[in-house]
């Protein structure tokens, strides 16, 4: 403490300059840390503001970030900010959040910024609209036909001239001619209009006994405002929704400004969700995903940053959204792969939701009627909380499975349905019933071989093969997209018609369906039949109105959908999916053969289930045909346990790539020479992934295991950066891989 008296003479500092305040900012490019700057006379910028700043010949805009600054740097070797943009700084919760993903995956943290920024392009304000509505005709005004049809359509509400003369069928012009001549009135209309305000105590449905015992503990831990996780297990139609719908409602109530986040798998997104939640709520919620036009995701964004936005329905990327006060995560299909992103930062979004909770001191709920193997365990080892749904709302039951061995019920030969499925589905036609044949293989079939030489059809440069659709007549590669027409001769020995189908696709078993019941109206649904969302919409909905007998489809008809008359779901390759060497190959297969079960019988006709399998006694298999999810899970995890495989252990995927294969395989055996060896470490490889040429890239796989208490990221960053890896070969490291390509 300074001395009485001592305090010095300020005329002795009068000709010193008082430091600039620094700020440390992060921006979202591929580095892991940010840059240090001044700001200047009458700027503030707390952390979380945008700001724009120099970087070498450029600006950029990026973020204050909540980190000292150096305080060795020179005042005069940094740069000054050049603005602090007009908009709401990013809480503390979304830039620890960054920081976090950051580290768990090992991506530098700008890349993990730019998911929150996207392309900042949402922080310029929008430009004014002009919008017109309906005014005083004057006498003097021309009337033409075009402009007729205008003031047809003009009302109170505004529309853009482009909107208007889209709607009259005229051009812009007229619209704009007709506003000047005073038959419109011009107003200012908000680009980014607010959301509707929900209501939380609209009258939701009165609930079930059963229903109502599982909202209660998830509203009283909505109430207690802090981090908590939940699992809501119930089977496919047993009322889960209406119970989270409870929770989000009694979030809505804690606060006027608290925000909820629903996550969904991008398929299941579909309209009646969005209705739902609507309906219940009296507003419409913003959505966010692949398909929203920029200018609603800009509106999405700005409404979230602003804290007005407070329901959002999206894919995992809505976790990234600029939340002021999130309060609440739901994750519906928590087990579906579809939360794991393949490119960029690669993030499990359910972990991550669940992270995103422990840091915001919020509570999530994962919802499923399979949940995954990791969140068994998270229960069973008491870290999450469950609630359970044990069977159907309503009069609907559960359909019986049982299992067709094809050993001794085998197909005729080039065929592929047993006789035994054959006999269920003429019983159910004969009742009226619908059918489902299931077969998760798109187009004709799946390998194409020639008859003469052998030789395999792929795509260039690469392992992969070629799907030969009927449809469209053409040979398909499935992971690199390229496509031929279906050759009449081989390309490799030059014979004449010797290209054969091998193995079935649902095209192949439509065609089997037709010549075996000519009278039935059979349609196929898988996503590259269909031309658009406005088939598969009529499709559907032939299928739920019983004009179609038998649909042959792909997993696209497991999700969601609701059939009435839908009686008989018959698996045509139960097995397809064990083989494969991926770690979750059985636990996906059980999930997914669930979830197709569950189109049977949701209604109050009663179910059935066949699945056609050449290993009854697979555990999977056996399972299934029991209705033994938990016996499975059980099996299942064991096996992982024993062997350390996550959620006993974790795993992370090492895959270096590039086009040249001698100095990928150096890289490789380079740092095959410095893996670590430590207690708890286990790294395998190189290995050629299973798609090792892919496009003329070749692959190579590193697999690292690890036990839980080490810490797979320090050891990925200490071994990764003992080797520099060349500009040519590409390094992506996945921590917790979904999948082996
Ligand atoms: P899940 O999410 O478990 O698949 P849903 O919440 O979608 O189940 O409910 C299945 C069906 O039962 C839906 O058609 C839903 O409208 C209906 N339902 C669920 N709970 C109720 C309830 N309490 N009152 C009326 N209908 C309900």
């Amino acid at each position: 403490m300074a001395e009485r008296g001592a305090q010095p003479d300020p005329q002795l500092f009068a000709t010193e300059e008082v430091p600039k305040e620094r700020v440390h900012v992060l921006l979202p490019m591929p580095v892991g840390d940010g840059y240090d700057y001044v700001l200047t006379a009458g700027m503030t910028a707390p952390p979380g503001s945008f700001v724009i700043v120099p970087l070498g010949p450029r600006e950029m805009v990026g973020v204050v970030w909540p980190e000292p600054t150096d305080p060795d740097l020179p005042e005069r070797k940094l740069k000054p900010v050049s603005e602090v943009i007009d908009a709401p700084p990013l809480s503390a919760d979304v830039m620890a959040f960054v920081d976090w993903v950051a580290n768990y995956t090992i991506s530098p943290r700008g890349t993990v910024l730019r998911l929150v920024m996207r392309s900042g392009q949402q922080l310029s304000p929008p430009k004014p609209q002009t919008g017109y509505i309906r005014a005083e005709v004057p006498d003097s005004l021309r009337l033409t036909s075009a402009r007729e049809k205008v003031l047809d359509i003009a009302s109170e509400t505004p529309l853009t001239a482009a909107e208007l003369a889209r709607e009259a069928g005229v051009s812009d012009g007229v619209v704009r001619g007709l506003a000047e001549a005073g038959g419109l009135q011009a107003i200012e209309i908000d680009p980014d209009p607010p959301f509707g305000a929900p209501d939380p105590d609209r009258k939701g449905r009165a609930l079930s006994p059963l229903q109502a015992e599982a909202a209660e503990h998830l509203t009283a831990a909505v109430r207690e405002e802090r981090y908590s996780a939940w699992v809501i297990d119930g089977v496919t139609g047993s009322g889960k929704t209406e119970v989270y719908l409870e929770a989000i409602a009694e979030t809505l109530r804690l606060r006027p400004s608290t925000q909820v986040c629903i996550l969904l798998p991008e398929i299941a997104l579909t309209l009646p969700f969005l209705k739902r939640i609507e309906e219940r709520f009296g507003a419409a919620a913003a959505h966010w995903h692949s398909d929203v036009s920029s200018s609603e995701r800009r509106r999405v964004w700005r409404r979230v940053a602003e804290g007005q936005a407070r329901l959002v329905v999206g894919a995992r990327s809505a976790l990234f959204l600029p939340y002021t006060d999130l309060a609440l995560i739901v994750v519906d299909e928590e087990h579906e792969a579809a939360y794991k992103q393949h490119d960029g930062v690669l993030y499990q979004g359910r972990d991550m939701a669940v992270a995103r909770g422990a840091l915001g001191n919020f509570p999530v709920l994962l919802v499923s009627a399979t949940p995954s193997l990791e969140t068994l365990a998270n229960v069973e080892e008491g870290r999450y909380g469950l609630v359970s749904l044990p069977s159907r709302f309503g009069p609907a039951t559960l359909p019986d499975t049982d299992i067709v061995d094809m050993r001794a019920h085998p197909p005729e030969k080039g065929r592929w349905l047993s006789p035994k499925v054959i006999e269920a589905v003429n019983e159910t036609l004969g009742r009226q019933e619908q059918v489902l044949l299931y077969l998760n293989r798109r187009g004709y079939a799946p390998v194409t071989l020639c008859r003469k030489c052998g030789e395999r059809m792929t795509a260039p440069h690469s392992d992969t093969w070629l799907v030969e659709h009927r449809y469209s007549n053409r040979l398909v590669c499935h992971h690199t997209g390229y496509s031929i027409p279906k050759p009449d001769h081989c390309p490799h020995c030059g014979a004449a018609d010797s290209l054969t189908p091998c193995g079935p696709g649902v095209e192949r078993i439509a065609e089997e369906a037709k010549e075996t019941w000519p009278d039935a109206k059979i349609e196929i649904l898988s996503s590259d039949m269909l031309m658009g969302p406005g088939a598969a919409k009529s499709l559907l909905k032939r299928m739920t109105e019983g004009e179609i007998d038998i649909l042959v489809a792909t997993q696209a008809a497991a999700k969601g959908h609701n059939f009435p008359n839908l009686t008989l779901v018959a698996a045509v390759d139960a097995d397809l999916g064990l083989a494969g060497g991926d770690l979750r190959a059985a636990e996906r297969t059980f999930q997914t053969l669930s979830q197709v079960s569950g189109r049977a019988g949701r209604a109050a006709k009663k179910g059935r289930v066949l699945l056609q399998s050449y290993q009854p006694e697979n555990p999977v298999i056996a399972a299934l045909a029991r209705g033994d999810r938990d016996g499975f899970a059980e099996a299942e995890l064991e096996g992982r346990a024993a062997l350390g495989f996550p959620p006993y252990g974790r795993l992370a995927a090492v895959i270096l790539s590039g086009e040249n294969e001698q100095k990928l395989n150096e890289v490789a055996r380079a740092l095959a020479g410095v893996v670590p060896h430590a207690e708890g470490v286990e790294v395998w490889g190189p290995a050629p992934a299973p798609l090792y040429r892919l496009r003329g890239t070749y692959r190579l796989r590193f697999l690292v295991k690890t036990t839980r208490r080490v810490s797979i990221q320090s050891v990925l960053d200490e071994w990764l950066s003992r080797i520099k890896i060349p500009a040519s070969i590409r390094k992506t490291v996945d921590v917790d891989p979904y999948t082996f390509t």
